[in-house]
């Protein structure tokens, strides 16, 4: 029966991920997923025998169960668009932390009961294993929260790189010596190499800056599912491996794109320091800008007949993705063609735009790709550019000095003509001056992204 539920889980979770690849299955695929998890999870705990023998700490179980439960629950429902990167990039070292911990118990275990042999040198690599991912993993997801909410700045220092890869030799050295040993008199040396793995994950992800924390985070996500299918190794618990290994493997697939849609090597990301303090200072003269008001933003997107719209993080901070919507069908009753074009980096999180507007409903043929976008800016006659900078930032074509030189970006100069709304000069996540907003085609619409969507809605209404 148990294995049976396994197998159900497994499946769930296969289908969940396929779900989730296109925008109008995703929320179904994962409630299906999550529904063979509980399964899974109820399953083991009324379900499972060791020698006849079922769990016996329930107590223990639902409390930890009740707690993790409500705390989940409570911050996934209170969360703020704008923070949903900092909580999936925490849940992810909580994942870590979890397989860090199996390991620990797994090593106590082990230690007080068994003795010497193949098997058991096997078991002790993947305790191991599992304990030095999942601790690099939880450090690193931790720094990584920290460093989108803006608590924690880049550091790097002279040698760092050296540094870390040092940190992790002396891991490797320590765990063979572990393995060789076995455990009864090496529990220090386990402590350890624990202790050297969280250090290791601060100081992985402390000097990766700027715009390159997407790409550390997917990274961070795939260690995970593979501390997790090191829990399912040990427990020889089907599920736990699937789960862990579509995670760990989907993790990779995505850091691989995330890398491509940057053009940077994943070797250049993780010792590039890319965007991070050093680099960041290349900002020069830049000339004057010009400033465009509403009603002439209302009249020149009214009588366009193609628009398209660039969302950015700043349109997440605003919540202005319904005003965005809003604007959109008013401009497609009137016969303007609208499109948004989507950057793969745009936002904090993977996916970030496509999740805000779906929010909103916008129908998802009329999100395009970058690919698809930059071959359809030339006959734009409006690129309404709503809080994103980075990533139309000419510099990384025409500048080689630029710390963001080689990120493919949209080409939205190529369009009749810009129309830039942000808050005001400051930069983007990279810290980097844009040198769209002083070209002769751009005009700079000022203000919160949200009321001046609203405004720009009832300007159109009302007088056009
Ligand atoms: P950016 O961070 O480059 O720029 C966002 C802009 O939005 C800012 O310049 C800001 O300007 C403006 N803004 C902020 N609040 C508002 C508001 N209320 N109304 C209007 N504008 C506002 O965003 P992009 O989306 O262009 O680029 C994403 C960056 O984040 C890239 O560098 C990427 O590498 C990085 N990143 C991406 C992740 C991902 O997975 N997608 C994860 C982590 C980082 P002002 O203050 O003047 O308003």
């Amino acid at each position: 029966m148990l294995s049976l539920i396994y197998l159900i889980g497994s499946v769930t979770f296969i289908i969940g991920l396929k779900m989730l690849s296109n925008p109008a299955t995703a929320r179904r695929g994962n409630a299906i997923a999550a529904g063979g998890m509980t399964l899974a999870i109820l399953g083991t705990i009324f379900l499972y025998r060791h020698h006849g023998q079922g769990l016996h700490n329930y107590g223990w179980i639902m409390a930890g169960l009740l707690i993790g439960g409500v705390v989940g629950l409570v911050s996934a429902k209170r969360v703020k668009m704008t923070a949903m990167p900092e909580m999936v990039s925490l849940f992810n070292g909580m994942g870590g932390a979890c397989a860090a911990l199996i390991s620990v118990v797994e090593f106590e275990y082990m230690t007080a009961v068994i003795f010497t042999g193949a098997p058991v040198r096997m078991q002790l690599v993947i305790i191991l294993a599992g304990m030095v991912i999942g601790a690099v993993s939880f450090a690193g997801s931790v720094i990584a929260w920290g460093k989108l909410n803006g608590s924690i700045k880049d550091i790097s220092f002279k040698g760092q790189h050296i540094f870390n890869l040092v940190i992790l030799a002396v891991i490797l050295l320590l765990a063979i010596v572990v393995t060789v040993a076995l455990p009864a008199a090496t529990v220090i040396l386990f402590v350890v190499i624990l202790l050297l793995s969280l250090l290791y994950g601060v100081c992985f992800v402390l000097p990766i800056g700027g715009a390159d924390m997407p790409v550390v985070i997917s990274l961070l996500n795939s260690f995970t599912g593979v501390a997790a299918a090191c829990g399912g190794f040990l427990y020889n618990n089907p599920v736990m491996l699937t789960g862990g290994i579509l995670v760990g493997s989907a993790g990779t697939i995505l850091t691989i794109l995330m890398c491509k849609a940057m053009n940077r090597s994943l070797k250049n990301v993780l010792i590039g320091s890319f965007g991070g303090p050093k680099a960041a200072g290349a900002s020069r003269e830049q000339g004057a800008y010009k400033e465009i008001t509403l009603s002439d933003t209302a009249v020149i997107m009214a009588y366009a007949q193609k628009v398209m719209i660039v969302p950015g993080y700043g349109l997440a901070v605003a919540q202005a993705q319904h005003a965005c919507h809003e604007l959109e069908t008013l401009l497609e009753a009137r016969g303007v063609e609208v499109k948004y074009a989507i950057h793969p980096v745009a936002g904090r999180m993977p996916g970030h735009m496509n999740v805000l507007l779906a929010e909103a409903d916008v129908p998802y043929d009329k999100l395009l790709e970058m690919e698809q976008a930059n071959g359809q800016f030339n006959t734009t006659d409006v690129v309404l550019v709503l809080g994103a900078n980075d990533v139309v930032n000419p510099a990384a074509k025409t500048d080689p000095a630029s710390p963001i030189y080689g990120m493919p970006i949209l080409d939205v100069e190529n369009a009749r003509s810009v129309i830039v709304n942000k808050r005001s000069m400051k930069p983007g996540y990279a810290g980097i001056e844009n040198d769209l907003f002083f070209q002769p085609k751009t005009s700079m619409l000022f203000g919160d992204a949200k009321q001046v969507l609203q405004q720009l809605v009832a300007e159109i209404v009302n007088s056009l």
